[in-house]
């Protein structure tokens, strides 16, 4: 098909037709911010440092300059590092959609699969390769595939992958890529450590900064229900049951907690898909699959799903257990209010949680109202009483009335 010349805010940003109809295609009206300040440093060869919250419409800032970059099918000029699979997988997918009107091919190497498939796509010859930091080093001891014709170099959810310990890894895989080239370093999150790694890595960046680091979409609404422990399954049921949800996802801070909410639920007639690092890749990619064609309408997941993962249409979160790491939260709830969608929030807090729900308020700067289901057979707790909250939370008292007790 032949695209018709375009004059839409996509085009004005200097992506040339194919793309620019691309996204409108897809439903894309006007570029985020991100996307408005991305671009256009992209598609001039400057290094990117960028940190923007998750849902921000990250991928196609990168994606989209790049193809308009690389213009027609070549060699393999363009490699993403990402942290983990599912974020490698749904990068290369990115990359398929935009690139439906140009001749640009992408593919995805991630470890625990075979190598055979992901050998033959490499040899076939793609022009932007996504893949996690383990996997490819595997495939270049190989001799799969070499990195000499890397022009741009995409650094995908830094902070994730130090986190993860990939940082000899992803220095190992730079020294690789030839010195002349263009770098991007995306991370939610700039820690300290961040800040050699991209002096080492990237030539005279442009920093590129979207809103508050810190504060999460301001799409969706929060709330926290207090409840004392033995009560958080029945309080999970009675949300679920008068809340009117398309797909939601539920967070659990183990993975025995996830397996066993799950099949909780399932005996509650819910359709309900689990996912977890102790799940072979194979379920994992099953029940993200099954969750996003609609077969289940909820996901249970530990924070390995928290990060990056794109998952249109998701109404609800619920935090079954509140995140121990403020910033989990903030990746958690990301998953719901995506670009400019609206999603809802609701964090289980029992006594034991109160202070880090507090630091979860502190993080995001702002106080999440306290929720009370109308008719729900409560057992009393402290929590509803606010004074007794409040010293809980204070600092100075370290064993407070509420704060007793062995913490999970
Ligand atoms: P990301 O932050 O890259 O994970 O993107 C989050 C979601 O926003 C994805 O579902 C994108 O398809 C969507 N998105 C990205 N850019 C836009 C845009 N300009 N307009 C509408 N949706 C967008």
């Amino acid at each position: 098909m032949v695209v018709p010349p375009q004059d839409n805010a996509f085009s004005k940003l200097g992506l040339n037709d194919a793309l620019a109809f691309g996204v409108t295609e897809m439903g894309y009206a006007e570029p985020t911010p991100i996307q408005t300040q991305a671009i256009p440093v992209i598609l001039s060869g400057k290094d990117v440092i960028g940190s923007a919250q998750t849902g921000t419409g990250k991928t196609a800032a990168f994606a989209l300059p790049i193809i308009h970059k690389l213009g027609s099918h070549g060699k393999m000029r363009v490699l993403v590092l990402e942290p983990t699979r599912e974020l490698a997988l749904q990068v290369e997918e990115a990359f398929q959609k935009f690139s439906k009107y140009t001749d640009i091919t992408a593919t995805v190497v991630y470890g625990g699969v075979g190598y055979g498939k992901q050998r033959d796509d490499l040899r076939r010859g793609i022009d932007v390769l996504a893949a996690t930091p383990g996997r490819l080093l595997d495939h270049m001891e190989q001799g799969d595939v070499k990195l000499g014709d890397i022009e741009i170099l995409v650094l995908d959810e830094v902070d994730r992958m130090l986190d993860m310990g990939f940082l000899p890894d992803v220095k190992r895989i730079i020294q690789k890529c030839p010195q002349a080239r263009q770098t991007l370093f995306f991370s939610a999150t700039m820690p300290p450590e961040l800040a050699q790694l991209s002096s080492w890595a990237l030539r005279e960046p442009v920093e590129i900064k979207i809103g508050q680091r810190r504060s999460p979409a301001e799409t969706i609404a929060h709330a926290f229900y207090p409840a004392v422990a033995s009560q958080k399954f029945d309080l999970l049921i009675e949300l679920l049951r008068r809340t009117d949800f398309k797909s939601i996802i539920i967070f659990t801070r183990t993975k025995m907690g996830a397996d066993r909410i799950a099949h909780r639920l399932q005996a509650e007639k819910h359709s309900v898909g689990v996912i977890h690092s102790d799940r072979n890749q194979r379920e994992r990619v099953e029940a993200l699959q099954g969750f996003k064609d609609g077969r289940f309408e909820v996901l249970v997941a530990t924070d390995i799903a928290a990060r990056g993962l794109d998952i249109a249409g998701v109404s609800h979160v619920i935090n079954y257990d509140v995140p121990e790491n403020p910033e989990d939260y903030v990746h958690r709830i990301g998953r719901t209010g995506r670009a400019h969608a609206s999603g809802d929030a609701f964090t289980l807090v029992t006594e034991d949680d109160v202070r880090d729900a507090r630091s979860i308020e502190r993080f995001i700067g702002a106080t999440i109202e306290r929720k009370k289901l109308d008719g729900f057979p409560y057992v009393y707790s402290a929590l509803f009483d606010e004074k007794a909250l409040a010293e809980a939370a204070a600092p100075e008292k370290p064993k407070s009335r509420l704060m007793r007790g062995a913490r999970r």
